[in-house]
């Protein structure tokens, strides 16, 4: 491993385009951006403002380049600007853009998605992950006829009202678990437990499960960066839901295709009653779906009396993007190539880390992962919170000046996609390793 910090490449590098910009978007757009996590709060600085992207590299507006590892929060899997999904987007533009009627496209989308993911046999397709939880939700509480829904602590499913109890991403960055805005009526009904934690699960379930319409989770942490499920815990989850009626929940939107082609309910072998997706299955526009049992989709309207809709869904550009992409992911051997970049990425930064006698923990789970700066081992959100963050912040600016874009805040999960090489990889383990030396 090279020892010397390349300062001409860090002396060349200038945002001064993307601080102009900020500045601008700052008096017109609430904190600058159009989502919070965006704003690099949590880690001091300026946001980038991007200019285009292509595989594994995002450019910003002052012509910098880095090799990234956020791919747009999760959905570009393939990396950016895939050919196959810009050539099809351009056939796709030219026949119109939305008709708001059916589409064969939107048929073949579902099929993808329903033979991936053998527990749902029905799927509703939405504009957003926040739009399929709080979709879910509501059918599954006109399944049960009851009212209160789990929750896990750090668990990020969208910022619908009920689900931003003690939520991740975001919220967690900004310590504001609990959003104002929120009546106390709505929260009252959601219920939050630490996650891995089953004894806690069971005595509430025991205690309460006439009123408990579901329990839902993600089922490998990602909005808290990358927290797995322990050994036992997924299917005693599985086991107190089915004893009790309960509608079992995967939010699936970070981990589909991601952690797996079946996602995490394929990689630990637990088939959740419903399933909720996004990010990648829309290959980079808004896309979300959610879906499940016969029994319990047929009472989504207009098969049913549960009420949801969309102006948008099922759009043709977007439904174009996720059939490419799947299609891509679908190839014999794409998801061995995927997790072995992710071992060799993993091999690298834990190789960096020891030799920079930094102190840090790491986890992963297909091609997602995080750093924590923390000696503990992170299995919920408390432990997460360990995580030294202003050392995380040290570590953020270094990399970025290094050329490696990731995302700015330690609780947020890393992504790594098929565009990435083992040169882009060498070039994250040696910034990884200056970067440690430096804080
Ligand atoms: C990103 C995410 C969501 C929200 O999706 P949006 O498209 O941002 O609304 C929900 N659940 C999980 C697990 C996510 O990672």
């Amino acid at each position: 491993m090279v020892n010397c910090i390349d300062f001409f490449a860090m002396k060349k590098i200038s945002w001064r385009k993307s601080r102009r910009l900020y500045k601008k978007a700052q008096g017109i757009i609430p904190g600058g951006v159009n989502s919070p996590v965006r704003a690099f709060k949590a880690v001091g600085g300026n946001p980038l403002f991007v200019e285009r992207a292509k595989g594994s590299k995002i450019y910003d507006v002052d012509g910098n380049a880095y090799v990234d590892y956020v791919l747009s929060w999760g959905p570009m899997i393939l990396g950016h600007a895939h050919p196959r999904v810009v050539s099809a987007l351009k056939k796709a533009i030219e026949k119109g853009t939305s008709y708001g009627a059916p589409t064969s496209l939107e048929v073949e989308l579902a099929e993808l998605v329903l033979k991936a993911y053998p527990s749902m046999d029905k799927v509703r397709m939405v504009n957003s992950g926040t739009e399929a939880t709080m979709s879910a939700i509501r059918v599954a509480r006109g399944f049960t006829g009851r009212d209160k829904i789990i929750k896990f602590e750090g668990c990020y499913h969208g910022h619908a009202d009920g689900l931003l109890v003690k939520a991740g991403s975001g919220a967690t960055t900004f310590g504001v678990p609990d959003s104002p805005g929120v009546p106390k009526s709505y929260a009252k009904n959601t219920i939050t437990l630490p996650f891995n934690n089953a004894k806690a699960l069971k005595e509430v379930i025991e205690k309460e499960w006439k009123s408990i319409a579901c329990v839902i989770l993600e089922p490998v942490v990602g909005n808290i960066g990358c927290v797995l499920p322990k050994a036992g815990f997924l299917s005693a989850l599985r086991k107190l839901t089915r004893k009790y009626g309960i509608v079992l929940i995967f939010d699936e939107v970070m981990t589909g295709f991601r952690v797996s082609y079946g996602g995490a309910q394929e990689f630990y072998g637990i088939k959740p009653d419903m399933t909720c997706l996004g990010k990648v299955i829309g290959g980079g526009l808004p896309v979300g779906a959610y879906g499940g049992k016969k029994e319990i989709m047929s009472m989504v309207a207009p098969e049913g009396p549960v009420y949801q809709a969309g102006t948008l869904s099922g759009n043709p550009l977007a439904m174009t993007a996720g059939i490419e992409t799947i299609k891509v992911l679908s190839r014999k051997g794409v998801y061995d190539r995927l997790e072995q970049k992710a071992s060799e990425l993993e091999a690298a930064l834990k190789d960096a880390a020891k030799t920079a006698k930094a102190v840090t923990r790491f986890y992963r789970a297909g091609t997602m992962f995080c750093t924590y700066f923390t000696d503990r081992d992170v299995v919920d959100y408390a432990s997460a919170k360990t995580s030294d963050t202003s050392k995380f912040a040290k570590f953020f600016i270094g990399m970025l000046k290094r050329g490696i874009n990731l995302a700015p805040s330690q609780f947020e999960a890393g992504f790594i996609s098929l565009a990435h090489s083992t040169r882009d990889i060498e070039k994250t383990a040696r910034a990884a390793y200056e970067t440690f030396k430096e804080i």
